[in-house]
């Protein structure tokens, strides 16, 4: 199984708490303020088009941690073109 994240750095707090708890690591703070003065959080693997390489699980532990509820997470078999969306 393959993840994706969408982070809404306009919600974002900077917290970090994503970072921790990501067993992957695909996350790491943006160093561009979002507009209300704070460094987001950004996905590492935002821009990778090569599903083979993508380490995000999906496995929504930084979407269930996030306290702004700022995180998204699709999911995609490698064999399954469907998306499948898990908001909170
Ligand atoms: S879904 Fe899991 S593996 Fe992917 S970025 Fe979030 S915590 Fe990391
Ligand atoms: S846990 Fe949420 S608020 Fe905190 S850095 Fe991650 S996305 Fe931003």
């Amino acid at each position: 199984m393959k993840g994706r994240i969408v982070i809404d750095m306009e919600r974002c707090k900077g917290c970090g708490l994503c970072i921790i708890v990501c067993p992957k690591k695909q996350i790491e703070i943006s160093d561009q303020l979002n507009k209300k003065g704070y460094y987001p959080a950004s996905f590492k693997e935002e821009s990778e088009q090569d599903l083979e390489k993508v380490k995000c699980t999906g496995c929504a532990l930084c979407a269930i941690t996030c306290p702004d509820v700022s995180i998204e997470v699709y999911r995609q078999d490698k064999d399954d073109e469907k998306d499948e969306s898990e908001e909170d």
